[in-house]
């Protein structure tokens, strides 16, 4: 599946590895959070480099729904449920902070951006409380909201909260801006480079699939982070979702609606539109998110997305479906700032929550400010939160369900039939066999049948098939390769063994 954005190509020139070269700092990974830490250090005078495995906005960042908003879904109370007021209120400064630097970056590079109204609405009368409660709290922390029963869905709602004056882009604009800016002022951008490790000497040796590079500071912007120190892989839970683009015929009997929307309830759903080349504009709804691997059939989920647009704004042709992950905090606040036993070498910034937009911005500033010497005030709170025992509640659930879906992985590969018995899967499928005791896969795509260890190389996870995406995804913390093995995503730092 490819997004909307990374359907219309851009060109983002990128430049060669330089085995043994030297930086002051190397970032790494290609998307929002990459770009802005490495453009933000190359403005310092910094010599920068960016390692990004596949191609820049490749993951999370190109299969966003970019909406770059401080009213976020119901994100202020649950942040309030597992923290304090004074983190609800940095949380709210730091969004603020990140998207007002979005917001200046984009106008001053002409790059199109939407103004909108953002919509937190209830979609059943169960949802009312919480729409309240996220006014309450959107208010306490500063933000002009207000209480409406007036939303321009064309389903039933039970009242909302809307904030004025909020943005929306397309993503890949952003990230092809960042890129010509960073090698502008002098830093390298190098794609297709996997990296495998990093020692946290001095300088720091970070080691790829195509040599070694060196750098003062390292900085993991890559999604979860990619190496084990501090166990951070175990403390974010990655969540898959589902998007998709429609034309709608302006004769329907459903008119565009003109906001950015986010149920408070379930099921999630989140809409906006996107301008087109010819001045029509296309809807995007998005929904349907789950534990990743965790799902038996997740074409499912798209298919069921795609009805019910078709239900709500009949006449709806989907152009585009695509999914993407990102990674829940015990506490819902991102981890900005540097791995422990990194002797001050490695920094790292994970977490965000499908808020990604404005959170990108703030941990870049975080990590650089953090290194200057500049700390914000709000990263000074976010710093030294507390935990409080619902988030390390929360932490020791996620960790027992993780235990849970390693035992169900191994027991239902080891009793279940040996690959040899199985029969070729049809076009578009993967199933799980054994080979002697190990869990293999195997899978038809595109008329080609491969066959892969099932056994993810972080930690041993037995993979589950992901029919949407055609891939191999790891239930216990989100890694995710393609059907001959290679990586795509997540802490891990290897392919499958064939
Ligand atoms: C379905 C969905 C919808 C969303 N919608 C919104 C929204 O409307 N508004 C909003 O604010 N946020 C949204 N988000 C969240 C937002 O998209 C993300 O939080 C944000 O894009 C994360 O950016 P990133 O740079 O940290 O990660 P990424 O964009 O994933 O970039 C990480 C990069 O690191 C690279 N990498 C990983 N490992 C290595 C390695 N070992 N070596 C080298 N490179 C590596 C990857 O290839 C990748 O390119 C959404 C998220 C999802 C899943």
């Amino acid at each position: 599946m490819t997004s909307l954005w990374l359907a219309s190509p851009r060109d983002i020139p990128t430049d060669p590895f330089e085995p043994g070269a030297r930086y002051d700092e190397v970032v790494v990974g290609a998307g929002l959070t990459g770009l802005v830490t490495a453009l933000l250090f190359a403005r310092a005078g910094k010599r920068v480099a960016v390692i990004e495995a596949r191609s820049v906005g490749a993951v999370a960042t190109g299969n966003s729904t970019a909406k770059l908003s401080l009213l976020q879904g119901s994100q202020l109370q649950k942040i309030k449920a597992h923290t304090y007021q004074s983190i609800v209120q940095a949380y709210v400064d730091a969004n603020r902070a990140g998207q007002q630097w979005m917001l200046d970056y984009a106008s001053s590079r002409g790059i199109p951006v939407q103004r909108r109204d953002a919509v937190s609405y209830a979609g059943t009368p169960d949802g009312v409380a919480a729409v309240e409660r996220e006014y309450r709290l959107a208010r306490s922390a500063g933000l002009d909201v207000r209480l409406t029963d007036r939303v321009d869905l064309p389903f039933e709602t039970f009242g909302a909260v809307v904030l004025p004056g909020q943005a929306q882009f397309d993503p890949l604009d952003v990230l092809a801006a960042l890129a010509a800016d960073v090698r502008e002022l002098g830093g390298v951008i190098v794609d297709e480079t996997r990296v495998v490790g990093v020692k946290a000497s001095a300088p720091a040796e970070v080691r790829t699939t195509r040599g070694d590079v060196f750098g003062e500071h390292v900085h993991l912007t890559t999604g979860t982070p990619i190496l084990d120190r501090g166990l951070y892989f175990a403390k974010l839970k990655p969540l898959r979702s589902y998007s998709a683009s429609y034309t709608v015929p302006s004769e329907g009997s459903a008119s565009l609606p003109e906001g950015m929307y986010l149920s408070v309830d379930a099921p999630s759903r989140s809409l906006r539109t996107a301008p087109g080349a010819d001045g029509s504009s296309a809807l995007i709804v998005g929904g349907n998110g789950h534990p990743v691997g965790r799902v038996s059939d997740t074409r499912a989920l798209v298919d069921d997305l795609h009805a019910w647009t078709a239900r709500h704004f009949p006449g709806a042709v989907p152009t585009h479906s695509w999914s993407a992950q990102d990674y829940e905090t015990p506490h819902r606040v991102p981890f900005v700032g540097f791995l422990p036993r990194g002797r001050g070498r490695i920094y790292f910034a994970s977490g965000y929550d499908k808020w990604g937009m404005t959170n990108a911005v703030q941990a870049a500033l975080t990590l650089v400010g953090d290194l200057a010497g500049s700390t914000p005030e709000w990263a000074k709170v976010l710093h030294h939160r507390i935990t409080l025992p619902a988030a390390i509640g929360s932490g020791i659930g996620a960790n027992a369900a993780t235990g849970w879906w390693a035992l169900k992985g191994w027991a239902s590969a080891l009793a279940g039939p040996a690959t040899d018995d199985l029969p070729v899967p049809p076009e578009g499928e993967g199933g799980i066999g054994r080979s002697g005791l190990r869990p293999t896969g195997t899978s038809t795509v595109a008329g080609r049948t491969c066959q892969v260890s099932a056994v993810c190389p972080h930690l041993g996870g037995v993979l589950s098939w992901n029919s949407a995406e055609t891939s191999w995804d790891c239930p216990l913390h989100g890694s995710r390769f393609a059907p001959d093995g290679s990586l795509l995503e997540g802490p891990a730092v290897r392919d499958l063994r064939a």
